[in-house]
């Protein structure tokens, strides 16, 4: 089939994205038929998938049942997720009727960067005292942090951004705990970490950093239970999935100060606020709305993948993994319908097991 002739239907575009995907289809290796759609992905909007063979989805995007139903109806053969997560697909509803790929692996630096960008900001402050000093405000009262040297530093879930965090920390001079269903031994040695039972790791970090998928085994891992075993003024930092942290038991921890400081990309409920301006409206949402009120919490808004690079390689390998569906290629980056979204995998969504089992 010619590539000008496959319709790709786009959805939650936003400027960057369109800029990024434009640039790569001109490649004429590539050269799809892309629609950009503003609209979010739901069971009412997969209609106007009608005629397209692809559907290209990013992380806030509904594929329940119901959507994948109305998409199959639609004749689309394939989901090209645009991201590495893929908690939002229903893969089983999915199984026999398309295919869903990924971009497993894009830029692990981008995501590990921005987690010790968060951890620097809260810790001396930098956020408060960009403002402060906007305002003529020399103060630095408040601002006291801690030298990281020799500190501990939990990781959980150590792939790829979970390593490149590690590696980044190298340089700081702390003592690295890390807990992951698959240890790897090796790199523990390289990276002078040690894997731990996840009990273990809350009760000795005095910043514990999220980098595992989220998974219906682990959602509300951060909950009032796991919160009660930590060092008191522990730091948190999530830029994996908002649903690994049970918020209210968060706030809870902060109201307390047995959380000293947490750093959210991610929320549990970020499907109506991230990515979107929201300025002119009062939000809705009171967990959001409190967590937004304390001084050593930061939220932002899904954006540690978002660099040049990173941007650059999505579009490039999601393209890619279309272009293998038409030639009838081997799907490298193919989802395992077998794990379901159960833990990380680089396997089939043909039914085939996952290279892991
Ligand atoms: P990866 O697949 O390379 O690594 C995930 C690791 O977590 C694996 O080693 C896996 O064994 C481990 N794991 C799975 N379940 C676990 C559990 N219950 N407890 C502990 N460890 C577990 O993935 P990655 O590329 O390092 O990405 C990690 C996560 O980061 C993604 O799943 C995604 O949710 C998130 N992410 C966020 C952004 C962002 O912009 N904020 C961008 C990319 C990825």
């Amino acid at each position: 089939m010619k590539h000008s002739k496959i319709k790709v239907a786009f959805f939650d575009t936003k400027p960057y994205d369109r800029q990024f995907f434009e640039a790569a289809n001109r490649d004429p290796q590539y050269g799809f038929d892309i629609r950009f759609y503003e609209t979010r992905l739901t069971p009412a909007s997969a209609a106007i998938a009608d005629g397209s063979q692809v559907v290209c989805a990013f992380v806030n995007d509904d594929l329940s049942e119901k959507t994948i139903r109305k998409l199959h109806e639609e004749g689309v053969k394939l989901i090209a997720m645009r991201c590495a997560g893929y908690n939002n697909v229903n893969l089983a509803a999915a199984l026999g009727k398309l295919r869903v790929v990924r971009v497993p692996e894009y830029s692990p630096h981008a995501v590990a960067e921005y987690t010790m960008g968060l951890l620097l900001t809260l810790n001396r402050n930098l956020h408060r005292a960009y403002c402060r000093v906007r305002e003529n405000n020399f103060s630095i009262n408040g601002f006291l942090g801690f030298d990281l040297c020799g500190k501990t530093i939990g990781v959980v879930g150590t792939g790829k951004i979970g390593l490149t965090f590690v590696e980044i920390l190298q340089g700081f001079g702390v003592k690295i705990l890390a807990y992951d269903l698959f240890p790897k031994q090796e790199e523990a040695k390289r990276l002078h970490m040690e894997y731990v039972p996840l009990e273990e790791l809350f009760r000795r970090s005095d910043v514990i950093s999220l980098h595992c998928p989220l998974t219906p085994e682990n959602r509300h891992m951060i909950d009032k239970k796991s919160i009660a075993l930590m060092k008191p003024g522990v730091f948190l930092l999530n830029t994996s999935r908002g649903a690994l942290i049970d918020a209210p038991a968060l706030i809870q921890g902060l109201k307390k100060k047995k959380i000293g400081a947490a750093g959210l990309d991610v929320y549990e409920e970020e499907t109506d606020y991230f990515f979107e301006d929201k300025s002119d409206a009062a939000i809705d949402d009171d967990v959001l709305a409190r967590l937004l009120t304390f001084p050593n919490v930061i939220v932002t808004s899904h954006q540690a993948f978002f660099t040049r690079e990173a941007e650059t390689s999505i579009a490039e390998v999601t393209l890619r993994n279309i272009r293998d569906f038409f030639q009838g290629k081997e799907l490298v980056n193919e989802i395992c319908h077998l794990c379901d979204g159960k833990r990380s995998c680089p396997g089939k969504s043909n039914g085939t097991p996952c290279r892991k089992k």
